[in-house]
């Protein structure tokens, strides 16, 4: 028997296109990667490059025309309906730079939204919203928390299923750079405690705290930074524009 396991997460030559009028735009051109467990991946592009449609990709909530996504060494697209729906609900935690919060609900309702009534789930939410620091709120309405309350508030709803892998897409975009800070940290502590995280954005500071940052451009990877230990953004932020200026005097 093999006795190497799966990597959590794997795209491979995915392809996606869209129509748009007369045009065909290839959103993923053959995009490939792979996420080990426990690690903090950033996927950093140019507005357009195709992170988010890789991202929902990962998510199951697109289907590729070409290529694969595997979690756990299994094909996601080749999952029946029901099983995907499954998946989605207990594999996955998903964080949008929106937050997505349903407005007429609480904090902890939005929360408990996603979970199955099951036993210790009172404790379970409780236990969230005290590690997020937000014990005191969970009985306030999304338009009555701050911007850094409402994204810890769709942080703890991404992980009330206990899911193995977190996508966030652009989870900074709407923060301030102190709930910013904030909010890589507790991505940070989340893959150190194994869960595997995949944290699509554009701004260096985000990507300083992930493990490995893989850029992409035109809707496949065309390069993978590391950060280094002092999480130092603006060395980050030249070896992306040095990469997607070799990339464009290239061309
Ligand atoms: P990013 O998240 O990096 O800004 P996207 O993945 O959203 O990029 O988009 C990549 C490309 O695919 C863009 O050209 C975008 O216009 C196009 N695209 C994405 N989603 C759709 C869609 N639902 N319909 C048509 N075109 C789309
Ligand atoms: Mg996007």
């Amino acid at each position: 028997m093999s006795s190497e396991p799966s990597a959590p997460l794997a795209v491979q030559r995915a392809v996606k296109t869209f129509q748009q009028g007369a045009r065909v735009v290839r959103a993923l051109d053959g995009a490939s990667l792979e996420v080990s467990r426990g690690e903090l991946l950033a996927i950093m592009g140019a507005s357009g490059s195709g992170k988010s449609t890789l991202l929902h990709a990962m998510a199951g909530l697109t289907t590729l025309d070409e290529g694969q996504v595997l979690v756990e060494g299994q094909d996601v697209g080749r999952l029946p309906d029901a099983e995907l729906t499954r998946f989605r609900r207990r594999s996955i935690g998903l964080v949008f730079q929106a937050f997505n919060l349903l407005p007429t609900l609480s904090a902890e309702d939005n929360v408990r939204l996603p979970a199955r009534s099951e036993a210790g789930l009172d404790e379970k939410v409780a236990g969230l919203f005290a590690r997020l620091g937000l014990s005191e709120r969970r009985s306030h309405k999304p338009d009555a928390l701050s911007s850094g309350e409402q994204q810890r508030v769709a942080v703890a709803r991404a992980l009330v299923s206990d899911p193995a892998i977190v996508l966030a897409d652009e989870p900074t975009g709407s923060l301030d750079s102190v709930s910013s800070r904030e909010l890589c940290t507790l991505l940070r502590e989340l893959a150190d405690e194994g869960r595997t995280i995949v944290v699509v954005t554009h701004e260096a500071e985000v990507a300083a705290w992930a493990d490995r940052a893989l850029v992409i451009a035109d809707g496949r990877v065309v390069g993978e930074l590391k950060p280094g230990p002092a999480r130092d953004a603006q060395t980050l932020a030249g070896d992306y524009q040095r990469l997607l200026g070799e990339r464009v005097g290239a061309e």
